[in-house]
């Protein structure tokens, strides 16, 4: 059997305790908490100093790569409890015709479509399944526009938790075949995702699952800020002057924002780049509160866009969101469904670049940005890419060419340059 170092080598641990993202209540590790007693997300509290006498750049840098070489950074006691496929280091990829076109001095996107899944949601889950896994649970249940539900299926199934989703019903049709083909019981519900979460919460007694819900757990930001310590790594710890970020739950943003600060007060970093939550005009109820000065997001009615993964009305970790945007000098702001289509072609037509729409929305915003003159082109920055452009519908590519007659290759080059 293969495995990598990071999953055999027991490393030395530091969480200290969990604390309510609300009051700063404590709460005790390694038991298996959901939400504070006020309702709100808990957060994973390290023994930071203990870290950096622990563990240092070079001896990280000689490490297997993948997410478990931060171990020192997470909160999985034991090797023995995590669950793993395989959680590449994801690369780096620049986008050389857009900086032309734009007059950038550098655009990068980190290409999370690599993962298990083909999408960052394998981070979140896989840390979170992995937790689960080593505090008992057996059975689980999760809201999902799709791809998260594809990550709990994956790793759920593989340890032997039985797995329930529930996904808004027009969840694309290759999401829910993924779940359902990775072991996981599925069912389409006519809501969107917080309709879905309202069966998991109702089932909770009946069923006796444990509520995967965005931020209704600890451990999916601990996954997700891997995406932090991985990008300040692979830019030798000198990070962007700005991240854009396709904001749902905001488990990502929240996430590296948290882990930044670990960063700061360990001494590895130098300075934490703004942080740019972009959200889809149809559902953008960070944006507004964003605009309008508020801690909390009102829920967004009728919320609809191509970007499946952002389609997220209300969530419960907003005002940390907010606090993530504010506190890093960043900004909130939303990019049409059209825009968005528009960048995922580009990426994809120019740059070779197969990003999924929430991806594209990134460059999207970034273009937006630019041009209202809230980002310079000289700032060096970095878009996520979060899932694969091939878990979603693509444009038909039909022509045929009838092989018995003569093939009119005037008529081919002049089809070909009416396309350009
Ligand atoms: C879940 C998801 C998002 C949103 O991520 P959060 O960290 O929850 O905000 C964006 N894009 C894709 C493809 C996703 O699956």
């Amino acid at each position: 059997m293969f495995h990598s170092e990071n999953l055999t080598v027991e490393r030395p641990t530091f969480v200290s305790h969990l604390e309510c993202s609300a009051t700063g209540d404590r709460y005790e590790a390694d038991r298996l908490h959901g939400l504070s007693d006020a309702g709100k997300p808990l957060l994973v509290r390290y023994d930071l100093e203990g870290m950096a006498q622990a563990i240092d750049k070079p001896a990280l840098a000689d490490r297997p790569p993948d997410m478990w070489r931060y171990r020192e950074f997470l909160p999985v006691r034991s090797v023995r409890n995590i669950v793993s496929l395989g959680e590449v280091m994801t690369p780096i990829v620049s986008l050389t015709h857009t900086e032309e076109r734009i007059g950038a001095a550098s655009i990068l996107v980190k290409d999370e479509s690599r993962l298990p899944t083909a999408s960052f949601k394998a981070r979140g889950v896989g840390m979170a399944v992995t937790m689960a896994n080593e505090l008992g649970v057996s059975r689980v249940a999760i809201p999902t526009n799709g791809n998260a539900g594809a990550a709990l299926a994956a790793y759920g199934s593989r340890v032997g938790m039985e797995v329930y989703v529930f996904c808004p019903e027009d969840t694309p049709e290759v999401n829910v075949r993924e779940i359902a083909m990775l072991g996981a019981h599925v069912w389409r519900v006519n809501g969107l995702i917080s309709d879905c979460g309202e069966i998991v919460a109702a089932g909770r007694d009946e069923m006796a699952w444990f509520d995967f819900s965005t931020l209704k757990e600890p451990y999916r930001i601990e996954g997700k800020k891997t995406m932090g310590l991985e990008l300040a790594e692979q830019l030798d710890w000198d990070l962007p002057d700005v991240i854009f970020y396709p904001t749902g739950g905001g488990t990502g943003i929240i996430g590296m924002w948290k882990v930044f600060n670990e960063l700061e007060a360990m001494g590895w970093i130098a300075r934490k780049p703004r942080m740019v939550a972009v959200q889809a005009e149809g559902c953008a109820p960070i944006v507004k509160a964003y605009n309008d000065g508020l801690d909390h997001a009102e829920p967004w009615e009728n919320a609809s866009t191509v970007a499946a993964g952002i389609r997220v009305p209300s969530a419960i970790g907003d005002f940390l969101i907010l606090a993530a945007v504010r506190d890093s000098g960043g900004f909130a702001l939303s990019v049409s469904d059209a825009a968005i289509e528009q960048a995922q072609m580009t990426a994809a037509k120019r740059d070779g670049v197969m990003m999924s729409p929430e991806g594209a929305a990134t460059l999207a915003g970034y273009e937006r940005a630019i041009a209202d003159g809230m980002v310079e082109p000289d700032d060096r920055v970095v878009l996520f890419n979060c899932g694969h452009g091939l878990k979603y519908p693509m444009p038909p590519a039909d022509r045929t060419l009838d092989r018995t007659q003569p093939v009119d290759f005037a008529a081919m080059a002049a089809a070909a340059r009416r396309a350009e």
